[in-house]
């Protein structure tokens, strides 16, 4: 158990317990919902945009303590971004949490505190925990009427 440490780190948990802007923003002007059949979290994303910058990012759901964790800090670190900042910000994670970042210092620190999910690249099933949300706001920038999946 002493490597899963590594991964359910204080902040995980912290997030996972107490997830931030964890509600539904009632005049979203986007908003999707996720689901993850690998490990059963659901996700329902909600945005409300001013032009090109993400005003508000709320999301409801279950899911187990990574989506639950990955959801909450996706919100605390969009709000007031731009869609290409948020872009940015999609790919290092993606490149974090699947290892292809793996020893890149800078890659880590852009991210700030994103950067806890690194240890989710070694356990392969549980990437798609941590990504689930990201998809799903993708899809709600989009306007995709299906439901984002990992699969
Ligand atoms: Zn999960």
């Amino acid at each position: 158990m002493s490597d899963l440490g590594e991964l359910y780190q204080e902040l995980i948990v912290d997030h996972s317990r107490r997830p931030r802007n964890f509600k539904a923003i009632q005049d979203a002007t986007a908003k999707a919902e996720g689901f993850n059949p690998l490990c059963g979290d659901r996700v329902t994303v909600y945005l409300k945009m001013d032009g090109d910058v993400i005003r508000e990012v709320s999301f409801e759901g279950s899911g187990c303590a990574i989506s639950t964790a990955s959801a909450s800090l996706l919100t605390e670190t969009l709000k007031g971004k731009t869609l290409a900042e948020a872009e940015t910000i999609f790919d290092g994670f993606h490149k974090l949490v699947t290892g292809v970042a793996k020893g890149i210092g800078p890659e880590e620190t852009k991210l700030g505190k994103l950067a806890v999910f690194k240890g989710v690249c070694d356990y392969p099933t549980r990437v798609k925990c941590a990504t689930l949300v990201w998809h799903t706001l993708r899809s709600a920038l989009k306007g995709d009427r299906q439901p984002a999946s990992t699969e």
